[in-house]
């Protein structure tokens, strides 16, 4: 119970507070994706950043637990819920809500004595197939992630860019050449398997890939047929038209150059930024990405309702500065999330000193699809 700093008006103790080991709620003695060891953890999500080793006790979405136990072991202490159903954790009433960020990502609402917190993890709202769809929930103060928190940042409508995308594969097919894409393995991959047309020619998925799928199967999400580079059936003339589906750390690997000459993308939010892409060394880069764009950032919080925002990583001070700007209370706590999300490729640091316009600038529309080559 260390910090009581009241909200503006001097209300009721605030339910979320930033501490050493991370956000932590003192009513109900927990924390949420704490990036210490902690008794209670509440996880929005399984990405490395925010689901860390440690915990004595977990509470997660159900569709969250296949990938959870795979990464930090089949015997931790996890307690699922359902999306909406609330539990007394300290007297403290939490529910998870979809995030549409993966699959089994999840909001934290906190209830407690007529004040309502909401902790988003990270969210997106753009349509994906592969888990629940964002679910705005009304609350007095919302904690956001601000991950493209730049006005820089407007993701072309996915339905657009799953259609260059197939003809941009279905050209390297045709070519006779496969056509590989770096994908992070747990979330983005399966948004792109989900999206592309699987009519073009076989999808083959590194093994990283593969275990993901198969998690996402398992919590029945439809994904088309996919292989590995090493079943049988898979033959040459079949590679030559494939779509290769890799995590980043795969490229310039032994595995990836039994491909032999092809063609590449790279899918990322960070791709929006010129000069991301040569950095990269791809023949492509696909603005796909798992986290709210800077107008979905600002659409999620008018939709809670919420009268203060705290935000946690990302552009920080730029999103504050906006929120202030529009009349609503806003802070920031300090947070070790973001050094092994879907999107943080390495790119991000590049991205900040590559971006000409400082905060609150504007790039025409032109900025948002792929240069020209
Ligand atoms: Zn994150
Ligand atoms: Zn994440």
């Amino acid at each position: 119970m260390t910090n009581h700093a009241a909200t503006a008006g001097g209300s009721s103790p605030d339910l979320v507070v930033a501490t050493p080991r991370g956000l932590y709620c003192p009513p109900g003695d927990f924390y949420i994706d704490p990036w210490r060891p902690v008794e209670r953890a509440v996880i929005t999500h399984a990405h490395a950043d925010h689901a860390r080793r440690g915990h004595a006790h977990y509470l997660a979405h159900a569709d969250a637990a296949p990938v959870l136990r795979a990464r930090l072991g089949a015997d931790i202490a996890l307690q699922t819920l359902g999306y909406g159903e609330p539990v007394s954790v300290g007297g403290v009433q939490v529910s998870l809500h979809p995030a549409g960020h993966v699959l089994g990502s999840a909001q934290v609402r906190l209830a407690h004595r007529g004040a309502v917190w909401v902790a988003s993890g990270d969210y997106k709202l753009d349509p994906d197939p592969t888990c629940a769809p964002f679910e705005p929930v009304r609350c007095n103060v919302f904690i956001t992630e601000s991950t493209f928190g730049l006005p820089i940042y407007r993701w072309p409508d996915s339905a657009t860019l799953f259609g260059e995308l197939n003809r941009w594969w279905a050209a390297a097919a045709d070519a006779g050449r496969p056509a590989v894409l770096y994908a992070y393995a747990f979330g983005k991959a399966q948004r792109v398997l989900a999206g592309v047309d699987p009519s073009i020619g076989p999808l083959v998925c590194h093994g990283a890939v593969q275990a993901l799928n198969a998690a996402y199967r398992a919590q029945g999400v439809a994904l088309p047929p996919t292989w590995r580079v090493t079943d049988a059936g898979l033959d040459a003339a079949g590679l030559r038209r494939a779509l290769v589906i890799a995590p980043p750390s795969a490229a310039g690997s032994p595995w990836l150059r039994r491909f032999g000459a092809h063609t590449d993308a790279f899918a990322s939010g960070w791709m929006q930024v010129r000069g991301a892409r040569r950095r990269r060394g791809v023949d492509r880069g696909w603005v796909l990405s798992d986290h709210a764009d800077w107008p979905g950032l600002q659409r999620a919080i008018a939709a809670t309702g919420a009268s203060r925002v705290i935000v946690t990583h990302g552009s920080v001070d730029t999103l504050v500065r906006w929120l202030r700007e529009h009349g609503l209370q806003a802070d920031r706590f300090s947070t070790e999330y973001g050094g092994d999300d879907d999107d943080d490729d390495g790119l991000a640091g590049a991205a900040t000193a590559d971006a000409p316009p400082g905060p609150g600038a504007d790039l025409p529309d032109a900025a948002s699809s792929e240069p020209a080559r």
